[in-house]
């Protein structure tokens, strides 16, 4: 009997950047131009038809189409909000989806992209933490964001950029996905296919030091650092991973970076506003102390609850102190205004569908559990 031969997988462009590109070409024996052609068909025209690159002969359109294909995530949801925010539920695999929001400003428009599907790190305050983590996205999947999102406002194949920023603070932790992430991001700045200045790129991380080293040495955005503490026994409660990278070594890293740039980099400190738990004056003054010397502003972040949250946002007088203290001690401080609330699109409020494969939700649901209900572990009807 003949063995049947599987089909092999279609090769999906979107995973692949320039470099990429040009070495497929050459497999297809193929000219090195032709990655150029394709990259500005796919992401500066939006194409996702072989049979619409005019500039392709007949024959290799064919040949790509048996083995290649240009797929980014499908849209399963949309929310609009009343102040023009949209956040969309984009489906992958296997029950997983992620989130993606479009943020609309007079100046700017802003698309806030996901890294992960769900998140390792835990932080107490974020609800991408409560549902665990499943996987690294593919780089089809972190570029495929900016290709859909661009699709759906009705961008392409039009030339005029309506996404004019773009930031990776979506769900999950870019530098502990970095490979894709950095690929990504190179096609992001690539003139050839989304071309966006790196001033108008940021990476915000929960300050994973090892990967930021890393960073440094092959792509030079905007970084954003998580910090919300201004000292380590604080931290390490809010963002477990200080434990590992406590502070000291991540403004030090912090410093490496801004000192590596090529144009006069400030890093941006994102701290969250914790009623009661990290928003009193000492707090404040603590913060300056430590990013004195650094090129640093300050994003104060209103807290953004999400269900059984225990924190809860500080009241507005106890953010205007705290910012007036870092302002007088002559950092820039601005309190991020909370954008599409009424559709739960702010930070640290996008949930997707993660199938978690850390069974953090499971231990969760446990421990909540008064313990007289539980009998070998499993729940007892009453
Ligand atoms: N893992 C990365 C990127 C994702 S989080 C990081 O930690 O930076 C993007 C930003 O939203 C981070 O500053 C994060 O701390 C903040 N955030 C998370 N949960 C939040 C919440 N409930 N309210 C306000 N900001 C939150």
């Amino acid at each position: 009997m003949a063995a049947v031969m599987p089909t092999p997988a279609r090769r999906n462009l979107l995973d692949l950047d320039e470099t990429g590109l040009r070495a497929f070409f050459a497999e297809l024996g193929e000219k090195p131009f032709r990655a150029t052609q394709v990259l500005k068909w796919i992401h500066q025209q939006g194409v996702d038809d072989f049979e619409a690159m005019t500039n392709l002969g007949k024959g290799l359109r064919a040949r790509l189409a048996e083995v290649a294909e240009i797929r980014a995530p499908e849209v399963e949801a949309a929310h609009h909000s009343a102040d023009g925010t949209i956040k969309w539920l984009l489906r992958l695999d296997s029950g997983n989806a992620i989130e993606m929001v479009y943020i609309p400003e007079a100046d700017r428009a802003t698309l806030c992209v996901s890294s992960q599907v769900g998140c390792a790190l835990d932080c107490s305050f974020c609800s991408t933490a409560q549902q665990g983590f499943n996987r690294n996205l593919t780089t089809a999947e972190i570029i495929g964001q900016i290709w859909r999102a661009n699709r759906e406002l009705g961008v392409v194949p039009a030339a005029e950029r309506r996404i004019s920023n773009i930031v990776l603070m979506g769900m999950g932790e870019p530098l502990l996905n970095f490979d894709n992430v950095v690929r990504a991001i190179g096609l992001m700045l690539d003139d050839n296919a989304y071309g966006l200045s790196k001033r108008r790129v940021t990476l915000s991380t929960s300050g994973v030091v090892p990967a930021l080293d890393r960073l440094r040495e092959v792509a030079d955005v905007a970084l954003a650092v998580s910090l919300h503490a201004p000292d380590d026994e604080l931290r390490n409660e809010l963002v477990p991973l200080n434990r590992k990278y406590p502070i000291a070594e991540l403004l030090a890293a912090c410093r490496r970076y801004v000192d590596a740039q090529s144009h006069r980099a400030t890093i941006t400190f994102e701290y969250v506003m914790l009623d009661g738990i990290n928003d009193s004056p000492a707090h404040a003054r603590a913060l300056l102390r430590l990013l004195r010397g650094l090129p640093s502003k300050v994003n104060l972040i209103p807290f953004n609850p999400f269900p059984e949250t225990r924190y809860r946002c500080s009241p507005p007088s106890r953010m205007a102190a705290f910012q007036q203290i870092l302002i007088d001690g002559g950092i820039i401080t601005i309190t991020r205004r909370t954008r599409g609330e009424d559709i739960d699109a702010a930070c640290g409020q996008l949930a997707g569908a993660v199938n978690d494969r850390t069974r953090r939700r499971l231990r969760r649901a446990q421990t909540s559990v008064p313990l007289s209900g539980m009998v070998g572990g499993q729940q007892q009807e009453s």
